[in-house]
């Protein structure tokens, strides 16, 4: 008969080998499972990042659009994606929020590629004006603005992000994605279908936790007196009636997104979308409360931004709390992979 104590060691042996020959098995150039975070406040949603085999081969060339010098410019996709995460986000942000932002713009560029060229720029994949494609800026205004050392110091930071994810995008059904991304939540994300005309199944509301700690964004607060505010209100909507008097009896939140955000609200005789009553009063998010006191408003604002796919400022805090740049963008957008492409 063996000795206990020798059966014991065994199976404390293999309790011990057998988890770690299986992680690395797994291990398939990416670590497939989330490590040690400080907290797991949204493990559940972190996919594992599966079928991820490293692909080595020389990155595209893609024609931008420069909006500002108002002509076409090839360049390396990765050189591009140095400027684009640098217009995006600040230097200051953790490593891996800052590769999640690199994987986020290049999958950018390969969705709009699988679309066709858009009328604005026919001849390009994108352009640089961040109102219709991506902000983009380039090596010698980063220089010119920062100068040398910001690009030796902090500039080459982005470029570790762009290198060290290079080739690397978001799929879902094996195709790239709409990688709508945003400053700062709610504290959770936006429906796409509830924000824009369109529905995606990865574009899902999911919880954002840890913006309210990390952004200095996370609340805003625009004061309004009565009266400005129903001069702005009849300057958009000629036929609208409202008066200065009695403000609290003449607006009513009709109708909230699941991440809170307003949708409908009656001002007056009319009923007015969340989004526009945004743009209108040039508040940072379409989420907000209204107090009202005897002549002026306070419109309370959380967020900033359309709130539809990642939060960078989530991100950031996912980040520091000890997500990799995979599990963050797993957690943004619903069901998705990361396939590295070249
Ligand atoms: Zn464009």
């Amino acid at each position: 008969m063996k000795n206990p104590l020798v059966v014991l060691a065994s199976i404390v042996a293999c309790s011990i080998t057998i988890p770690i020959l299986i992680s690395i098995v797994s291990y398939d150039g990416i670590e497939a499972t989330p490590q040690n975070h400080k907290k797991t406040v949204i493990s559940e949603n972190v996919n594992k990042v599966i079928n991820y085999q490293k692909v080595d081969k020389k990155s595209p060339i893609i024609n931008v659009y420069n909006h500002k010098l108002g002509k076409t410019q090839q360049m390396d996709i990765e050189e591009y994606l140095c400027g684009v995460v640098a217009g995006e986000m600040s230097t200051e942000f953790n490593i891996e929020a800052l590769k999640a932002q690199a994987v986020a713009a290049r999958t950018f560029v390969m969705y709009k590629q699988k679309q066709g060229n858009s009328s604005k720029h026919k001849d390009a994949v994108v352009c640089t004006d961040y109102r219709h494609c991506q902000e983009y800026k380039s090596y010698e205004e980063l220089k010119k603005k920062n100068g040398s050392e910001w690009m030796k110091n902090s500039y080459s930071k982005i470029q570790r992000a762009v290198k060290e994810t290079k080739g690397n995008i978001i799929t879902y059904d094996n195709e790239p994605i709409l990688t709508l991304y945003f400053s700062t939540s709610s504290g959770k994300t936006e429906n796409c279908e509830e924000v824009f005309s369109q529905s995606q199944p990865y574009l899902k509301s999911v919880d954002s936790p840890y913006d309210k700690n990390y952004s200095p964004k996370y609340v805003s607060t625009l004061k309004i007196s009565n009266k400005d505010f129903v001069n702005t209100l009849k300057r958009s909507y000629g036929g609208i009636q409202i008066s200065e008097n009695n403000l609290s009896s003449q607006i009513k939140i009709l109708e909230t997104s699941d991440a809170g955000s307003v949708e409908k609200i009656k001002i007056g005789n009319k009923e007015i979308k969340g989004t526009d009553v945004r743009s209108i009063l040039n508040l940072n998010s379409a989420n907000f409360d209204i107090i009202f006191n005897d002549n002026y408003l306070d419109f309370i604002v959380k967020g900033y931004g359309h709130g539809v796919g990642m939060s960078q400022w989530g991100a950031e805090g996912m980040a520091e709390e000890g997500y990799k740049y995979y599990e963050i963008l797993a957690h943004y957008y619903t069901g998705t992979q990361i396939n590295d492409l070249y």
